[in-house]
């Protein structure tokens, strides 16, 4: 191989490699933002299966930053059908299809949670005596 070929070859070996270091880092600024909640904190209170949106977690994401980087408590996620009737919840509740959660928030009101979790996105939202209910239906 002449010196010309190798050195371009090299060359373009450190741009793949300054990408992918570039792609890696961008990666983990990214996660760091957005992983406040763990998969497990939506899961069934009974069964402990997990059903999801990923609409729900993204826009909760932002709810937790517009309260002031607040820790949101879950009370409860996904109810998979047997649990959802033992605890009386609606027939064709959201929280049945992954599209459900319950929060509590310190500081806040659920009136207030429920204000800011309007401007944030989520379609059904209703404040309850100690609880605010949101869903993206
Ligand atoms: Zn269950
Ligand atoms: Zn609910």
């Amino acid at each position: 191989m002449d010196t010309n070929k190798f050195r371009r070859l090299m060359w373009f070996a450190m741009v793949i490699v300054f990408i992918a270091f570039l792609m890696s880092m961008c990666d983990k600024a990214h996660s760091a933002e957005v992983n406040h909640f763990k998969n497990s904190e939506f899961s069934c209170k009974h069964c402990g299966k997990i059903v999801i949106d990923s609409r729900l977690i993204a826009r909760l994401e932002k709810l937790r930053h517009e309260l002031g980087d607040t820790p949101i408590v879950i009370t409860s996620g996904y109810r998979c059908p047997k649990h959802n009737k033992a605890i009386g919840g609606a027939k064709r509740s959201q929280h049945c299809q992954g599209k459900a959660v319950d929060i509590k928030v310190a500081h806040y009101t659920p009136q207030e949670v429920a204000h800011f979790a309007k401007m944030m996105g989520f379609t059904w939202v209703k404040a309850y005596r100690s609880w605010t209910h949101l869903d993206v239906r």
